[in-house]
């Protein structure tokens, strides 16, 4: 089987992991702040915090930010759940906007007329949380302008855009938000196996989540609400978690990022090729009703290619459902991202309804993510593309 993704590890990779289980410390040695200075420094952000995923990285910044009771958070239904579940982590309630066919991110007019309508009715978010699906950015200076004008604070969810660039900058670099994500689990663009990071250029909010990390326990002086007891003395400051990256997490991070440019380059390359073939079979088959259209990538946006998505324009659930089952019989793993957030039935005991975001659902109908890593083979795309054709045929 084909899968969607995988990780590239090299030996490198496995003799820094040796060194790091070799070396004094399993847990909290120099590697993680090393990581973190490395990543920081690539994005060009000021702070970095490492996480034990980019779940508990999201939670982090929500509480960062504040949110609680009574607050309301909005994000892209087309998303892993964990883009939503960490406003309701903090108590507060989430809401969805609906996204754009063309990219698969969250739509910039939906988001602008959401807005209007909840200034009216004095329901403004607290926080909105943008997806950067599949790797491409969404348009951040244009969130930034509606954050100024509504007075929210952005978490860009960057969990698939690791390396990725927006206005030639690279994501990560908070240049438009409060704080950004990145999550390094195994299918993402490089690899802690779990593991994520939060990133943002206020030291504050950086102080917040690096507290509330590790049990709201600090030994830090400036901190201290009574002399210190002695060189042991801690203090808990707050209800925190244990979210902590280890070192050895850590040093397999720090040899991946070594890697980062020639992953996304290589993703480019083989997204490049299967635009080509698609386009091709595009002339091919245009009297057929059944259009298999790749996502759009702006022109001032580098996509990671976390993900290679074509949707099937044109055929309803039932066809979806043969063409990926069509795939893996031809041993090749169609998956599908997303399932909406709020059609899961946690969510739907919320109160959200089918219908709520109608683009986002037409587009789980359509959507089937293709196999995209840096070490797809030139004969493994043009097989996909072929069996691609294939499934087109059956259902067109
Ligand atoms: C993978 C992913 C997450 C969660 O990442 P973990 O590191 O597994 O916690 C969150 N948001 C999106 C969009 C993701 O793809």
């Amino acid at each position: 089987m084909i899968p969607y993704g995988r990780q590239h590890l090299d030996d490198d990779d496995i003799e820094a992991v040796v060194s790091a289980l070799k070396s004094d410390w399993l847990t909290q040695g120099p590697a993680v702040p090393k990581f973190e200075q490395a990543m920081a420094s690539y994005c060009n952000a000021n702070h970095a915090v490492a996480t034990n995923s980019a779940t508990s990285a999201l939670h982090l910044a929500c509480l960062a930010l504040n949110v609680g009771l009574g607050d309301c958070v909005w994000t892209s239904p087309n998303s892993f759940v964990a883009s939503a579940n960490c406003a309701l982590y903090c108590g507060a309630d989430v809401d969805f906007v609906d996204i754009d066919f063309s990219t698969g991110n969250m739509c910039m007019r939906a988001l602008a007329e959401k807005l209007e309508a909840a200034e009216r009715d004095n329901t403004l978010p607290k926080v909105l949380i943008p997806v950067h699906f599949a790797g491409q950015s969404c348009d951040m200076a244009e969130l930034a302008k509606l954050a100024t004008r509504y007075q929210f604070r952005i978490i860009e969810d960057a969990s698939h855009a690791v390396g990725a660039r927006y206005n030639d900058k690279n994501v990560g670099s908070c240049e438009f938000s409060d704080i950004c994500i990145f999550s390094f689990h195994p299918v993402k663009i490089i690899t802690t196996m779990e593991g994520g990071m939060a990133l943002t250029n206020n030291e504050e909010l950086c102080n917040q989540m690096a507290l509330q990390r590790s049990h709201g326990v600090s030994a830090d002086a400036a901190l201290l609400t009574e002399p210190s007891h002695g060189p042991w003395y801690y203090q808990q400051h707050s209800l925190g978690f244990n979210y902590r990256m280890n070192d050895v997490e850590a040093a397999l991070g720090l040899s991946q990022l070594t890697k980062l440019p020639q992953f996304v380059e290589k993703r480019n390359q083989h997204a490049k090729r299967y635009h080509q073939l698609f386009s091709e079979m595009h002339e091919l088959l245009a009297e057929s009703q059944v259009e298999i259209a790749p996502l759009v990538v702006d022109e001032n946006s580098y996509s990671s290619y976390h993900l290679y998505v074509v949707r099937f324009i044109g055929i309803d659930d039932n066809q979806h459902r043969q063409v990926i089952t069509f795939l893996r019989e031809q041993g090749i793993v169609g998956h599908v991202h997303y399932i909406p957030i709020y059609l899961q039935p946690y969510y739907q005991a919320l109160g959200f309804k089918k219908g709520y975001c109608p683009n986002a659902e037409t587009y789980y109908t359509q959507a089937v993510t293709l196999p995209l890593f840096p070490d797809l083979t030139p004969s493994q795309i043009s097989l996909v593309a072929d069996k691609v054709k294939e499934a087109r045929l059956l259902v067109a």
